[in-house]
């Protein structure tokens, strides 16, 4: 049995006390939160809960073959139906964020609903936002956590099929495959388990890392042959691109997907920096190998936040003067932020 984590007894009574309880995973929802929802909901379901699932906004094609996810209802599309279970939920359980702003344009509702509010979560520094948050920054993913919640609940590992390949996609996307994040000695033996139900892991590979368009693979190409550069200087390099660039090449959400890890393979870049043009703003990815602390760098300088190695943010300016205000804040901090604790 795993070491129980914090508030896992006060949480089996909200599930007790509940009889209707909604799920809900962040905007622009990515593998661990897709993941850690629907093992959150094969388990009620299979303990005879009324269970809901919302989405802030659509989920990506690479997530949506999981079984579950067909029942997850997508607040931007269906607002009304949204609206309702929001009203009648007396529990809501929110998955893989740490502050209310990932909830999109469901926030408000979800903030002054009168149910209770719990977040299972792994970011650093949540926000208090609900009744109840259980967070634990040492694991590699708010599936991963999960596991060892509904573990301690159910008196031992509960294993059904769905189950576990939910929380299988939700660890190999938030470690890409097992290469950064806090996977440690414990995610091994939880995905030892979760295997031996007889998933089909080839299946899930091909279904999440080989299930990309032609577009994609050349808009990767281009951007690493014609966007990327490098600033030897700051072990830095950056890559960018224009929402022209991006029509040029057929995107559709998800394509740059990954793009941001990329850089970081070269020998002596250990940050890297995604700029993406958007209507009005500029979106950021940022990813470090060691200890540069990206999640400092995104909320200090871009209205962001994240862990130490992955975060993200934005600026409301034009891709060239964002760049220009990057390359000026790295100059200023970079020797600072770049210190061995
Ligand atoms: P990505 O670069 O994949 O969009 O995001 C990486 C991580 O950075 C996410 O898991 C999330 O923790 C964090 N992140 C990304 N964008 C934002 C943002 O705008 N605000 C905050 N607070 N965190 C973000
Ligand atoms: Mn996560």
């Amino acid at each position: 049995m795993p070491e129980s984590p914090k508030f896992t007894k006060e949480l089996a009574e909200y599930f007790t006390a509940s009889g209707n309880i909604l799920l809900i995973s962040h905007i622009n929802p990515d593998g661990d939160a897709i993941g850690a929802q629907l093992a959150l909901y094969h388990y009620l379901r299979y303990t005879g809960k009324n269970a809901g699932m919302i989405t802030p906004n659509n989920l990506q094609e690479f997530l949506k073959w999981m079984d579950g996810a067909e029942l997850i209802n997508v607040f931007i599309r269906q607002r009304e139906k949204c609206r309702e279970l929001i009203e009648k939920a007396d529990l809501i359980v929110m998955l893989d964020f740490n502050q209310s702003n990932r909830l999109g344009e469901a926030e408000n509702l979800v903030l002054s609903s009168k149910a209770k509010k719990v977040v299972i979560d792994h970011h650093l520094d949540p926000d208090s936002f609900a009744d109840l948050i259980i967070s634990d920054p040492t694991v590699c993913s708010t599936s991963e956590l999960v596991y060892d919640i509904l573990t301690v609940i159910n008196g031992k590992p509960y294993l059904s099929k769905p189950y576990a390949e939910a929380l299988y996609v939700g660890i190999i996307t938030d470690t890409g495959n097992f290469d950064h994040g806090n996977y440690t000695g414990r995610t091994f033996r939880i995905v030892a388990d979760l295997l031996e139900t007889g998933i089909n892991k080839g299946m899930i590979q091909n279904l999440i890392y080989n299930n990309f368009s032609a577009d994609r693979m050349r808009l990767l190409g281009y951007t690493l042959n014609e966007k990327m550069v490098i600033l030897p200087e700051y072990q830095t390099a950056y890559i960018f691109l224009s929402k022209r660039e991006l029509a040029l090449y057929n995107y559709v959400k998800g394509d740059t997907e990954g793009f941001v890890n990329m850089p970081l393979s070269i020998n002596g870049v250990i940050f890297s920096v995604f700029f993406v043009e958007k209507e009005g703003f500029v979106k950021l990815s940022f990813r470090s190998k060691g200890t540069f602390p990206v999640n400092e760098f995104a909320s200090r300088f871009f209205y962001g936040g994240g862990h130490l190695n992955a975060s993200g943010g934005e600026f409301p300016d034009t891709l060239e003067n964002t760049i220009a205000y990057f390359l000026k804040i790295l100059k200023e901090n970079f020797g600072n932020l770049n210190k061995i604790p």
